[in-house]
């Protein structure tokens, strides 16, 4: 299956040393042009899904690390997530944005993810094109929208928690207003080379004759104007950055890669706010897993114990809860203690759906008993026990007929 796949670079259209933002930029340009909601091709789906998984791991460093050394058997190794595409692309491009404070941005409200991409790249009110240059050029100064990861524990995740986060986020500087020059006169002037348009021709002798092509102006970059004198209190880079905590509570039951929405908490340009992501990471347990809102568990039981009945011990999230097995409980057999699952807060379509925990009867290796306890034991244990029994019959077929 791995061999098929196309290496994740070839598919964003990026080289080998591509940066983040060279990702970011090949990535916006091709979800949009393939997501099968404006796509209708045949293949638009496919390359929409090979789009996001290039850029899921490629915008990982540690992933994109890891692609590098090792292609795609190392990814697989490590637990390669294999996320759903559209979420990927959500979280992206930052979907959903009803109501107030904190949402979680998954849970499928129905809206086109293009609503918020629209936002994005033409400022939010009504679809109008962008109204000049300049403000396109601030736009790609940085993202409004701040996307972090934060890791919680699996117990955290069940219970729910407080949580603080430092975060830097960036504001036009108020001095300049975003020009990165000094309101003295003559600090800002328009580029004599691309006249303020950003952007030069190019003219190339190449073996097909003069080829033409359009680039980023050399003498400004882009920007169209020259700073002779840099403004003082943001030293030229037009925006200041300043570090804020941020505390929110997380409900019990979230799920590993849910998104907490931070409305108006990301970056500013000028009167333009964004919005603050944060991922939410669940660390695996070495007791518990999770499945939907039921949690698993395995509970070590003496083998004899576990024939005659009696009270055992179970782990559960709330704490260690004393419960009676019935008698005969087999290896592997499974106890309910129901409502000690998730305790979920969401509401489904019959209320509240909390879920269960389930233990699974493991048997311990069986205890050293004294000979005068073997003695006993073993009248017992002389007594025919019917599944054995099945078990020499059957072999004894197979046998007879060799
Ligand atoms: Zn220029
Ligand atoms: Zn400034």
């Amino acid at each position: 299956m791995a061999s098929n796949k196309r290496d994740y670079y070839e598919v964003l259209g990026i080289s080998k040393n591509a940066s983040q933002d060279e990702i970011k930029r090949a990535f916006r340009k091709l979800a949009m042009k393939y997501h099968p909601d404006r796509n209708k091709a045949p293949d638009a789906e496919q390359k929409f899904k090979e789009i996001n998984e290039a850029y899921e791991v490629l915008s990982d460093e540690k992933k994109r690390q890891t692609y590098d050394q090792f292609g795609f058997e190392g990814l697989n190794n490590q637990g390669f997530s294999g996320a759903n595409p559209f979420d990927i692309f959500n979280e992206f491009f930052g979907g959903g944005k009803n109501g107030g404070g904190v949402h979680f941005s998954f849970g499928g409200d129905g809206e086109s993810p293009f609503d918020g991409i629209f936002d994005n790249f033409f400022g939010g009110s009504g679809r109008s094109r962008r109204s000049s240059k300049a403000h396109a050029q601030e736009e790609q100064l940085y993202d409004l929208n701040i996307r972090a990861r934060f890791g919680i524990t699996f117990l955290e995740s069940v219970l729910g928690v407080h949580k603080k986060i430092k975060l830097k986020i960036k504001k036009t500087c108020p001095e300049c207003n975003g020009t990165g020059a000094s309101n003295e006169p003559g600090s800002l002037e328009v580029c004599d080379m691309c006249k303020g348009s950003g952007v030069v021709v190019k003219q190339q002798r190449t073996m097909f004759g003069v080829m033409q092509s359009q680039g980023v102006c050399p003498k400004c970059h882009g920007a169209g104007k020259i700073i002779h004198k840099p403004c003082k209190t943001c030293g030229g880079a037009k925006y200041l950055e300043t570090e804020i905590q941020i505390e929110f509570d997380i409900a019990p039951g979230i799920k590993n890669g849910e998104t907490l929405v931070f409305e108006g908490k990301g970056n500013s340009i000028k009167n333009k706010t964004g919005n603050l992501y944060v991922t939410i990471f669940v660390e695996e347990s070495r007791i518990f897993e999770r499945q939907k809102n039921d949690i698993y568990t395995e509970v070590l039981v003496d083998p004899l114990k576990a024939i005659t009945g009696g009270n055992i011990k179970v782990p559960t999230p709330y704490g260690i809860k004393e419960i009676e097995i019935k008698p005969h409980t087999a290896n592997g057999d499974q106890v309910i203690i129901s409502g000690h699952g998730i305790k979920s807060s969401k509401k489904g379509l019959f209320g509240h759906s909390s879920g269960d925990l389930v233990a699974t009867i493991v048997y311990a290796k069986p205890n050293k008993y004294s000979q005068e306890q073997l003695k006993k034991i073993k009248e017992l244990s002389d007594i025919d026990n019917p599944q054995v029994e099945k078990f020499y019959k059957d072999i004894k077929k197979e046998l007879e007929h060799e």
